[in-house]
C-alpha cells in the first residue's frame, strides 16, 4: 500500500494529503501540550474524543450556515477537511475573565465581561502566539479589513451558537479559540472556521459547581483530563450517558 503524505505535524494534530485534490486529512493525536510545550504527556483516548467532538461542533456550525472545513469523519482519530490557506492569528473569543485577559488586567477570573470580547494572537509558536491588535495585522498584511470584518462576524456566530449548545447541557462557556482558513472557489476568496474546535482549545466550567472540564484540568493538574472531555461528550449526547470505560472512549456513531 502506498505511504500517504504527512503535509505538517502540530502539537495535537497531524495532516495528510487527502484522497481527492483540496481535501486534507486530519489525524488527532493523544498528545497533550501547555504552555507553549513546556508541558507534555500524552493522554490515552483525548485524540478520539477530539476528533469527535470537533465533528459535532463543526456540523453543527455547517447546518446554522457557519462555514468550516469539516466534510466527514473517517474513523476514531480522522476526519477529512477541505484544504485551507490558514490566516496566521488565533482569534480568542471570551465572555468571562479568565487565563491570560484574568492576569493581564487583574480581573478575577470567573467575572462576567460586560459583552464578548474578541482578541487576537499571531500564529507563531517561538514568539508564544502574542497578542496583536487590528494595526498590527493591517500593517503586516496577515488580513485585510474586509477579511477581519468577516472573521469578527464568524467568531461572533460561533461564540453563539457554543455559548447556547453548552448551556443547553449545564455548561458556561468561558472562553475558546478558533482559527480561520481561506478558501478560493473561482475568484472569490471565502473565509470558514478551520482546525478544530474541542475542549483542547475552550474554558467549559460545570454552571453549578464550577468544575474546569477543559484543558485546563491538565494545565493546572486538576485530575484526569480524560473524564473532564468524556464528561462533555456524555452531556451532548456524543458519547452514551452510561459509558464508564473512559480510556477507551466509546462513542456513538
Ligand atoms: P488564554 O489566552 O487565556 O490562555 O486562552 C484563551 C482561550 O484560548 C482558552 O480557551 C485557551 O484554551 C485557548 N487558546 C489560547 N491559545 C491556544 C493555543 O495555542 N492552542 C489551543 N488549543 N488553545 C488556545
Amino acid at each position: 500500500m502506498a505511504r500517504r503524505k504527512k503535509i505538517y505535524e502540530g502539537k495535537a494534530k497531524i495532516l495528510y494529503e487527502g484522497p481527492e485534490p483540496g481535501t486534507i486529512v486530519q489525524y488527532f493525536k493523544d498528545d497533550a501540550t501547555a504552555f507553549n510545550a513546556q508541558k507534555k504527556d500524552v493522554i490515552e483516548g483525548k485524540g478520539v474524543l477530539n476528533n469527535r467532538l470537533s465533528e459535532f461542533f463543526m456540523t453543527g456550525l455547517n447546518n446554522i450556515g457557519v462555514p468550516t472545513h469539516f466534510l466527514k469523519r473517517l474513523n476514531m482519530r480522522e476526519q477529512l477537511v477541505r484544504a485551507c490557506e490558514i490566516v496566521p492569528l488565533e482569534i480568542i473569543v471570551r465572555n468571562f475573565a479568565a487565563g491570560s485577559l484574568a492576569s493581564r488586567l487583574g480581573i478575577e477570573e470567573g467575572t462576567p465581561l460586560p459583552r464578548p470580547i474578541v482578541e487576537y494572537c499571531y500564529k507563531d509558536d517561538k514568539l508564544g502566539d502574542p497578542l496583536v491588535t487590528e494595526e498590527h495585522i493591517a500593517a503586516f498584511g496577515w488580513a485585510s479589513q474586509q477579511d477581519m470584518d468577516d472573521i469578527l462576524s464568524l467568531a461572533l456566530r460561533v461564540n453563539d451558537y457554543l455559548s447556547g449548545l453548552m448551556y443547553g447541557v449545564g455548561i458556561k462557556l468561558v472562553d475558546f479559540k478558533i482559527e480561520i482558513g481561506r478558501v478560493y472557489d473561482g475568484d472569490f476568496q471565502r473565509l470558514i472556521v478551520a482546525d478544530e474546535i474541542s475542549p483542547d482549545s475552550m474554558r467549559l466550567w460545570d454552571i453549578e459547581s464550577g468544575q474546569k472540564l477543559d484543558k485546563d484540568v491538565f494545565r493546572r493538574d486538576l485530575g484526569s483530563l480524560t473524564d473532564a472531555y468524556t464528561e462533555v461528550a456524555k452531556r451532548l449526547g456524543v458519547m452514551p450517558k452510561q459509558a464508564t470505560h473512559v480510556a477507551k472512549p466509546k462513542l456513538i456513531n
